[in-house]
C-alpha cells in the first residue's frame, strides 16, 4: 500500500470529482501511448467509450475514418501519424492550438513524465482571440515543418540531436543507465540509386522511414540526420534492451520489399550503438556510435554492432 501524505491525499479526494464535472479536457497516456484515464469532456471530444483503453494512434485513425474528433488536413492518414508520431511525447511539455470537426477550437497541453506517462489537458478557446488564429496555425505549421524531415517526414537532424543533448543532461543516479545512441545507415544505397534510379531511392528512404518509426517507442525518438543515415536516441536504457529492439528492426527491413515494379527486391542497413556515459559531450557519444557501425559495415553489414566501451579516462 503506498502511504500518501496527507495533502496528497486530500488532493486526489477533490479531484476525482472534479474531473468528472470540469469542462476541461482532461487525459493520461502510459509509455506505450495507451489512454489509461479520461474525464467526460475528453471523452465526448474525440468519442470514447467509458470502459476504452485504446492507444491513441488506434483512436485517431478511428476518428480520421468517421471524420470526428481532431480535423487532420493530411490527405494520407499514416504519413500523418507517422510524422507526428516522430515528434509526440519526446519534449516534457508541449502546448498547441488544435481543432474538432464540431467546430470547437482546444488549447491542447501535453505534459510528459520521466517515466513516459503524458498528461493531456484542454481547454475550450473558440471565442478566444479567434482573429489571431491564422497567424498562431501558421505558426504551428512553420515549427513543425523547422523538425521535420522533408522526404521522410520524420524527426530531422535538429529535433533527434535536441533529445540527445537532453538525453546527456538526464540527472541520473550512478547506479542508473543514462541511456543509449544508434546510428542507422542503409547498406549499399549509392549501389541502389545508380541501378535502381534515384527515386527508387527516395522509396526506399521512405520506406525504412516508415518501417522504423513503426517500432520506435514514444520515449525514444528517431530521425533523419542526412543522407541515408539516421539515429535512434533511447533514454534511460540499457544496451541488452536496446539491441533487442534494433534486431528487431533488422529483421523488419530484410522483410520488407519497397518496389511494386521489383517485387523481388529488399534491402538491409546496418547499425551502431554506443551507451552513454555520464559526463559525455555529444560528439563523444556519436563518435563512438559512429565507430561501431562502421565496425558493423566492416564485418560484412546488415547488423548490430554495440560499441565497445573503454574503461574511463581512457581516451582514443
Ligand atoms: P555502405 O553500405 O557502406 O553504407 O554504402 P553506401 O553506398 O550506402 O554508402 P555511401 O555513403 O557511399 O552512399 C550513400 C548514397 O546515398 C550516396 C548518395 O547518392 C545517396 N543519397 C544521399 N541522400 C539521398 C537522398 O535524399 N535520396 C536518394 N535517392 N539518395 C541519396
Ligand atoms: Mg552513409
Ligand atoms: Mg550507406
Amino acid at each position: 500500500m503506498i502511504s500518501l501524505n496527507n495533502g496528497t491525499r486530500k488532493l486526489l479526494d477533490q479531484l476525482g470529482p472534479m474531473a468528472a464535472d470540469t469542462q476541461v479536457l482532461i487525459a493520461l497516456y502510459d509509455a506505450e501511448d495507451r489512454l489509461q484515464f479520461d474525464n467526460p469532456a475528453f471523452r465526448s471530444a474525440f468519442f470514447i467509450a467509458a470502459d476504452e483503453h485504446p492507444l491513441w494512434a488506434d483512436l485517431m485513425r478511428r476518428n480520421y475514418r468517421l471524420r470526428q474528433g481532431t480535423v487532420i488536413a493530411a490527405a494520407d492518414f499514416e504519413e500523418w501519424l507517422r510524422s507526428t508520431q516522430s515528434r509526440r511525447g519526446k519534449v516534457s511539455f508541449r502546448a498547441f492550438e488544435t481543432d474538432l470537426h464540431d467546430g470547437r477550437w482546444l488549447w491542447m497541453t501535453e505534459t510528459v513524465r520521466e517515466n513516459g506517462w503524458m498528461l493531456c489537458i484542454a481547454s475550450d478557446i473558440t471565442r478566444i482571440r479567434a482573429n489571431e488564429r491564422d497567424l498562431r496555425q501558421d505558426r504551428d505549421v512553420a515549427i513543425k515543418a523547422a523538425q521535420t524531415d522533408e522526404l521522410t517526414g520524420v524527426a530531422n537532424r535538429r529535433f533527434v540531436m535536441a533529445r540527445l543533448e537532453e538525453l546527456l543532461a538526464i540527472p541520473v543516479a550512478a547506479d542508473q543507465a543514462l541511456g543509449c545512441l544508434a546510428v542507422f545507415d542503409i547498406d549499399n544505397f549509392k549501389y541502389i540509386n545508380d541501378t535502381l534510379g534515384h527515386h527508387a531511392g527516395d522509396v526506399i528512404l521512405r520506406d525504412f522511414a516508415g518501417l522504423i518509426q513503426a517500432h520506435v517507442r514514444r520515449t525514444d525518438c528517431f530521425g533523419r540526420v542526412g543522407g541515408e543515415e539516421f539515429v535512434l536516441v533511447m533514454p534511460r536504457t540499457l544496451a541488452d534492451e536496446a539491441a533487442c529492439i534494433i534486431h528487431r528492426m533488422l529483421a523488419i527491413v530484410r522483410d520488407s520489399r519497397p518496389l511494386p515494379d521489383s517485387s523481388d527486391f529488399s534491402y538491409t542497413f546496418s547499425a551502431g550503438l554506443a551507451v552513454a556515459r555520464r559526463g559525455d559531450a555529444l560528439a563523444e557519444v556519436y563518435r563512438r556510435a559512429d565507430l561501431a557501425l562502421y565496425g558493423a559495415k566492416l564485418a560484412g553489414r546488415d547488423r548490430l554492432q554495440i560499441n565497445i566501451d573503454l574503461p574511463s579516462g581512457e581516451k582514443r
